[in-house]
């Protein structure tokens, strides 16, 4: 076997195949594929084949779409058949609230450009003649999804690969992986080493023990899953659609003539506990007939022809599951060239064309081509790669799969893993928790008589009246949050101010005490980040960012501290509490318990001074993303449970009260603050997002992604962040909603909430318009927002949809 390669990539099912025919469409050779087993041997051969296009992003969908199209090609190209067939897919809901999901799903499906179309159960009847449907309250038909042959694909991948210059090589395994400096250097294989410089870790459920040999973690975890096919049935044919019936927790899909029957258990049975073995190719488990039971309870009700069809076989394979039910992409962040494609949540056959294609075109371009926030690798941290964790966390999430998507859902496992300070404090004052990257954090709060318990609808939840009143706190008096899961950092040394002014398109190079909001830009001048930027003293800095970019953005100012540079990145996230002190009365609140002077001139805003809280040492920064008066307090956390008590002991008559995250949100969008991860994506400059005031644009001085700025502001905005206040004070959009302009949709809700101020929902979303976008024509556009099927007047606007004050934030 050769003794070097450009690219390794270990495992040989469909996502391994599709990196390495994706490479080879790029133009890279010099790749060489290695599989342990044989080729869709792992978890590909026996999965079922569904295509189902819709994800919750756009760029997910684009990549499903994208797998469809190559499936339906690929025959032509490779002349290795595929089993594609655009047979289209029928959705049923049973229940009202499942309607509701279906038609937001519907929504969203159009604004991403998939046809999607809300039927009747007549109509589903019809479209799926063996289906009961007088039970049924409704349903969605989506004719763009299909099914494919997993194994034949696999080989058709193959095939294109090593016609493109690929080499693909059965029963050699991976057995070590060589890291120098930081950096992939070779694999240690069954037959010898391989010198390289990328690896790519497609190993299906091993992927976690192969990512653990250089210290990378792949988060995922191997359950149960299982189906059945029934000898032929009268009516089935090739062109029946694929069937689910989430509310079953089932799935159909024509085979042989036949029907597979499967489906997503509720709470599922993790497998592989003690390590997957390596010699499992072409393996199954025992079925699990009474785990099995409540799917065919509820498959019986559906399709009541399969009372008579003989069950051909029940097959029970593993697959890998994630923590979130998203898989798994990119570059590791703990290991320079190891990509990993991993972790496909039931949803791999689908996926492989596009994440194939996307990571390939990252690895070839050393950049993720496209915002794959949701894939990608650097959402998770070192504690998710947990096994406990994760078995947990596996079984609950295959479920999550047919949940009701409810907003605002939180899942059960895996909590209390991360606690603020003042955790048991909030509790005993009525705290509602929910979790974010492990975190506990409190989303508003019962008053006495009520219970700390969200119940979940796409209404207005029972929190509603509570987070109005915690809203009208911070608007109108002194509201206190607990916000320690901000991710935080210091960045210390001679060379910290260059390293930053080069990451930062704001100007950092400020005098110490000074805090700088900015943007980080990619060199196509999207965000890779927003966040605070506070200097310390001459050489150090400390950063705040948001509580799930802790790996991304450390990992991002990392990479980018040239070898030689003199500063040191380090993770504080947990050295620090925050305690959010925000309102009109902040001022009145914090003079009370400090000595130091908090007046507008001796501490204005975007300052920070170190300050005396009670006895406790705190860094108080004068900041707000509520849009009042406030400050944000970063208290050692050994300091922190009795600064909160201070504080608390301290407001009562100035109206103070506890508030939680959801009113964060309402406040927030009321003055049309954006977020990370849904207004700012790697894909949204800071010119569409009207955030041009945070660019230094006019100083001359050089930062990653001004040119690409500087291109763009010489053409007019074609694309451009909206804020949107809804006419109808019912009308409760959640996000993701499709806006319509003048009758066309026009972009999708990026984010959105009950603005307690306003009386009404208020959202934000960018919009498009090829012939651009300005002031007027947004002032006079006749937008609506589609919020589960039906239309709802909206007024856009560049501006701020609350600002009376906007002076009394800085004043
Ligand atoms: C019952 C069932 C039904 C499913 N139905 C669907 C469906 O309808 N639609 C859908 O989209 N998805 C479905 N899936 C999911 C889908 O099968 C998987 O997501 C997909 O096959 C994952 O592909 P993969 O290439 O990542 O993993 P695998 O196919 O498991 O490939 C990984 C390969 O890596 C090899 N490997 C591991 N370690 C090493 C090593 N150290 N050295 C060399 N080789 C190594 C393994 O031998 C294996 O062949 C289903 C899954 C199951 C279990």
């Amino acid at each position: 076997m050769r003794d070097r390669a450009r690219v390794v990539i270990v495992g040989g099912g469909i996502v391994g195949t599709s990196v390495a025919y994706h490479l080879t469409k790029l133009g890279w050779r010099d790749v060489i594929l290695l599989e342990q087993g044989s080729l869709s041997g792992g978890t590909t051969w026996h999965a079922a084949g569904l295509v189902g296009q819709l994800r919750s992003s756009s760029n997910l969908t684009q990549l499903i779409r994208y797998s469809a199209d190559l499936y339906s090609r690929l025959e032509a190209e490779t002349g290795q058949a595929t089993g594609w067939k655009r047979c289209g897919s029928v959705s049923v809901a049973r229940t009202a609230e499942r309607l509701v999901q279906l038609k937001r799903n519907a929504s969203l499906a159009r604004s991403y450009g998939v046809e999607a179309e809300v039927i009747g159960p007549a109509e589903a009847g019809t479209r799926y003649p063996l289906m009961r449907t007088d039970d049924l309250a409704g349903a969605v038909w989506i004719p763009g999804d299909g099914k494919a042959n997993p194994a034949d694909v696999t080989q058709a991948l193959a095939r294109g690969a090593r016609a493109g210059g690929a080499e693909l090589r059965e029963k050699i395994a991976v057995t070590g992986v060589r890291v120098e400096r930081g950096a992939v250097a070779g694999v240690e294989t069954s037959e010898g080493p391989i010198a390289t410089e990328i690896l790519v870790n497609c190993a299906g459920m091993w992927a976690r023990e192969l990512g653990r040999m250089s210290g990378v973690t792949v988060p995922l975890h191997a359950c149960e899953h299982m189906y059945m096919v029934t000898n032929p049935i009268g009516g089935v044919g090739p062109d029946l659609p694929v069937m689910r019936d989430a509310d079953g927790h089932i799935y159909f899909k024509e085979e042989v003539g036949g029907l597979l029957m499967g489906g997503f258990d509720p709470w599922a049975k993790p497998w592989g506990m003690g390590g997957i073995p390596a010699d499992f190719s072409f393996g199954t488990l025992p079925p699990d007939w009474s785990k099995f039971e409540v799917l065919m309870t509820n498959a019986l009700q559906r399709v009541p022809a399969l009372e008579a069809a003989p069950v051909r076989t029940l097959l029970n394979g593993p697959e890998s599951f994630t923590p979130d039910n998203y898989f798994i992409l990119g570059e590791a962040p703990e290991v320079r060239r190891y990509y990993v494609a991993a972790g496909f949540c039931s949803g791999g056959i689908a996926a492989a064309g596009g994440a194939g294609k996307a990571l390939a075109e990252w690895i070839v371009g050393d950049e993720p081509p496209m915002d794959l926030w949701q894939a990608d690798i650097r959402r998770f941290m070192p504690f998710h790669g947990n096994r406990r964790f994760l078995r947990e966390r596996a079984s609950e999430i295959v479920g999550v799969h047919y949940f009701v998507a409810f907003p605002n859902r939180e899942l059960e496992t895996g909590r209390r893993l991360r606690c603020s300070p003042m955790y048991e404090r909030l509790q005993a004052r009525g705290a509602c928790f929910g979790a974010k990257m492990g975190w506990e954090r409190a989303n508003w709060f019962a008053p006495a008589g009520a219970a700390p318990a969200t119940v979940y609808s796409f209404g207005r939840q029972n929190w509603f009246p509570h987070v109005a009143a915690e809203h009208r706190a911070a608007r109108e008096a002194v509201a206190i949050f607990d916000q320690t899961s901000f991710s935080k950092f210091v960045l210390e040394g001679p060379d910290a101010e260059a390293i930053l002014q080069r990451l930062c398109a704001n100007d950092v190079a400020v005098a110490p005490g000074r805090l700088v909001y900015t943007a980080l830009l990619n060199e196509r001048g999207g965000f890779e980040s927003d966040l605070t930027v506070t200097r310390l003293a001459e050489d150090a800095y400390f950063i705040v960012t948001g509580t799930a970019q802790t790996t991304r953005d450390f990992h991002w100012i990392k990479q980018h501290i040239v070898e030689g540079a003199r500063a040191v990145l380090t993770d504080v996230t947990g050295a620090f509490a925050v305690l959010g002190v925000m309102g009109p009365r902040s001022r009145e609140l914090l003079s009370r318990v400090t000595d130091a002077d908090v007046g507008n001139a001796a501490f204005p805003f975007a300052t920070m001074q170190e300050i005396g809280i009670g006895q406790a040492p705190v860094r108080a920064s004068r900041i707000t993303y509520v849009g009042e008066l406030g400050w944000e307090l970063y208290v050692p956390v050994e300091f922190a449970a009795g600064v909160y008590d201070t504080l608390r002991g301290a407001g009562d008559d100035l109206g103070l009260k506890d508030a939680g995250y959801y009113a964060i949100d309402s406040l927030r969008m009321e003055k049309a603050y954006r977020a990370w991860g849904r207004e700012l994506t790697p894909d949204d400059t800071p010119l569409e997002a009207g955030l041009g005031f945070a660019v230094r644009l006019d100083t001359g001085l050089p930062f990653l992604g001004r040119e690409a700025l500087l291109r763009q502001k010489e053409q007019p905005l074609t694309k451009r962040l909206v804020t949107f206040v809804l006419e109808d004070p019912e009308a409760l959009p959640l996000g993701d909603e499709p806006i319509l302009c003048d009758g066309t949709i026009a972009g999708s809700v990026t984010s959105a909430a009950f603005g307690h101020t306003l009386g009404r929902a208020v959202a934000m979303g960018y919009v498009r318009r090829a012939e651009g976008l300005d002031a007027a024509f947004i002032e006079s556009a006749g937008f609506e927002l589609e919020i589960a099927g039906e239309r709802f007047k909206a007024r856009g606007s560049l501006k701020v949809p609350y600002d009376p004050q906007s002076l009394r934030v800085k004043a």
